[in-house]
Formats: C-alpha cells, structure tokens, sequence
C-alpha cells in the first residue's frame, strides 16, 4: 500500500518537518534523510533531521549534515520538544520503532502525523502513511521516486542527488547485489543526468579509511576470521579491547563481514562485536539462504534475506557459543546454498 496521495497532500503547506532514521546510521540512512530535507526545504518546510546515535565521519560531507541532530542526555529536553512540535515526522529506513532507540517513546507519543518509507521487511504499524517497499534496494531509492510521483523531479539539484546516490551506491554493494534492479539504474541515471559526479562520491565514503582502521582491518583479517568449511560459514568475533587497541571509531568495523562472506565456498558470515552493554551482530548471506530469518529467530534482529543484523545482552563469548549451537539445524540449508 503505498499512500502518495495522502503524503503529497501532508507536504502541499509548508509544516515542521522531524526526519529520523535508524541508530548507527548508515549512508542510506543518512542520504535519504538529507536528501527528503534537502528536497522540503525547497518547498519552504521547516525541517530537523534527528538522528538515534551518532554515525561515520565519511559521511559528514553530505549536504545538510552540519544542521543533523544526534540524540544525547544533554540534548533530550530539545529534541523532545522538537518532537512534540513537530507536524510531520518521516520514518526513514527503519520499519520498527525499537530502531531509534531514545527516540522511540518520544515518537510514538507524538501528535504528528507518522511516515514511513522504507524497504526492511515485517513493519510494525506505527505510521499513519507509508511507502514501503522491500523491492527497493535502498531508502534512497524510494525517496527519488517519491519526489518523482509527487511531480516534483525538477526541484532535485545536485546536492539532493548526491544524498540519493549515496545511499543507494552504499545499499546495493556499488551496484553488485540481487537488489540492483533496472529501476534502481534509471533511477542513478536521471541523478548522473541531474549533474552528479559519481566518482568523488565512491571515493569519500570507500577511500576515506584512516590508517587506524586500515590496520585494524588488517589484524581482523589475520588473526581473528575462523572459517568453518562445514558449515560454509565464516565469523569474527571482535572484543572491547581490540576496539580500543586500533582506537576504532564508529563505523570502523564495517565492510569486515562483507570480506568474511568473500572468501571461496562461504555463503554465510558473521561479526560479533561487543560493545559494553550488548554484542552486535552482523551477519551476510548470498543466494537463497537468509540471514534476516536465522537473526530474527536466534538474535532479536532482522534486516533483508543477505543482510540483516541482530544483539544480544549475552557476553562475546557466550553469543559466540550460542551462534555456534544454532549452525547444526542450518547445515543443511547452508551446503545447499548456490
Ligand atoms: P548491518 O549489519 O549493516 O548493521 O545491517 C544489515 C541490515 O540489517 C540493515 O538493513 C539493518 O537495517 C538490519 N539490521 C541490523 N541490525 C539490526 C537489528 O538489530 N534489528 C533489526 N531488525 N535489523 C537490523
Ligand atoms: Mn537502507
């Protein structure tokens, strides 16, 4: 069910506009935040992107970033109120509230009408509107084609596309996974015809690594990725004080289940990472074998058939076990697996 109409009419006024997005936000979480504000702005709305935690520093040169409020303890009071202000609040790449965390009662208590636009799987049904589609290979993707149904193709400028394209360069692996349609190509097409240049873009969110996470990467990769032929499985635990040893920053740790999933016979992987109060996983899958199903059943996770994620409150070692004890019932599954 995808409400244009009712959305088109909740924008045709200029209304106080809340856009937020899931925690760790990623660069489609961030570009499809900033590029709908980029766009509302535009159509004189008054407009605060909030975010749930804080996100990677190669992102930071989207256009709108310097106005993105990240929720902390210091700020709640302001971003409560900015909440309770608020007319509108768009939902972006997330379709269960428990996915922004602090923001979570704040948002479900508010009076403004709710929009969700995303492509995760089993929405909880929170928002009054929504454009949802778990075709889409990116947030990004629908908010292009939003604009686009609304009439409004013309208003996208270069900075709005960048955004766009961002998340969805990010989103579809650089245009390599089973997500990457003929749409989301036209889609790229008219955001490469607007102006953008795509290969800056690739380079400040890929080849932006500092030297830190360059050597972390290299010390993931050489010490701690356990490969299970058996299980076709590959993993890597990551503990706090490896975290502090490399000084990872936020997003210093993604792209390594990505690189687990690559080496040959593996169809599945994982990264478990703990980070004080609870263990987060990734995990990666190709083919028909879905990783969104084993993290939803075993890890109070979700996410898409070949990337979803989950945590526990289990110590490292206990979640390792516990992920190790499940592999039995999935062999079969996962020796099948083309
Ligand atoms: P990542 O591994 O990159 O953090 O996430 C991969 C995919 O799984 C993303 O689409 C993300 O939204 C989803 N995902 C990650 N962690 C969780 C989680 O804890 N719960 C749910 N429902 N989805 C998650
Ligand atoms: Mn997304």
């Amino acid at each position: 069910m995808q409400d244009f109409n009712a959305i088109r009419e909740l924008i045709e006024k200029p209304q106080t506009v809340l856009i937020t997005t899931h925690l760790n936000p990623d660069a489609d979480a961030m570009g499809s935040s900033l590029g709908l504000a980029g766009y509302l702005k535009k159509r004189n709305h008054r407009v605060t992107v909030v975010t749930p935690t804080d996100y990677p520093e190669n992102l930071f040169w989207l256009s709108g970033n310097e106005d993105v409020m990240v929720f902390d303890e210091k700020k709640r009071v302001e971003i409560a109120q900015l909440v309770e202000q608020a007319d509108v609040i768009f939902c972006l790449d997330f379709s269960v509230l428990n996915r922004i965390r602090d923001l979570e009662p704040l948002v479900r208590q508010s009076r403004a009408k709710k929009v969700m636009i995303d492509h995760h799987l089993e929405p909880e049904a929170f928002a009054d509107y929504t454009y949802w589609d778990t075709k889409a290979a990116a947030t990004a993707q629908l908010i292009f084609q939003l604009i686009d149904q609304v009439g409004d193709k013309h208003l996208v400028d270069v900075p709005i596309a960048e955004c766009l394209y961002a998340g969805i360069m990010t989103d579809t692996g650089s245009f390599r996974h089973a997500s990457t349609t003929g749409d989301v190509h036209r889609v790229v097409a008219e955001l490469i015809d607007i102006g953008i240049n795509v290969s800056p873009i690739h380079r400040r969110i890929y080849d932006n690594i500092s030297l830190d996470k360059l050597r972390f990467m290299g010390y993931v990769l050489a010490e701690k990725l356990v490969v299970l032929p058996e299980y076709r499985f590959a993993y890597i635990t990551i503990t706090d004080a490896e975290l502090k040893r490399f000084r990872s920053k936020m997003g210093d740790t993604e792209g390594l289940v990505n690189q687990a999933l690559a080496v040959e016979g593996v169809v599945m992987s994982a990264i478990l990472i703990d980070r004080g109060d609870e263990v987060k996983m990734s995990f990666r899958s190709v083919g028909d074998f879905s990783v969104r199903d084993l993290a939803s059943q075993h890890f109070n996770g979700g996410g898409h058939k070949n990337a979803a994620g989950g945590r526990t409150t289990l110590t490292l070692k206990q979640t390792e076990e516990k992920l190790l004890n499940v592999l039995p019932a999935y062999q079969e599954q996962l020796l099948e697996t083309v």
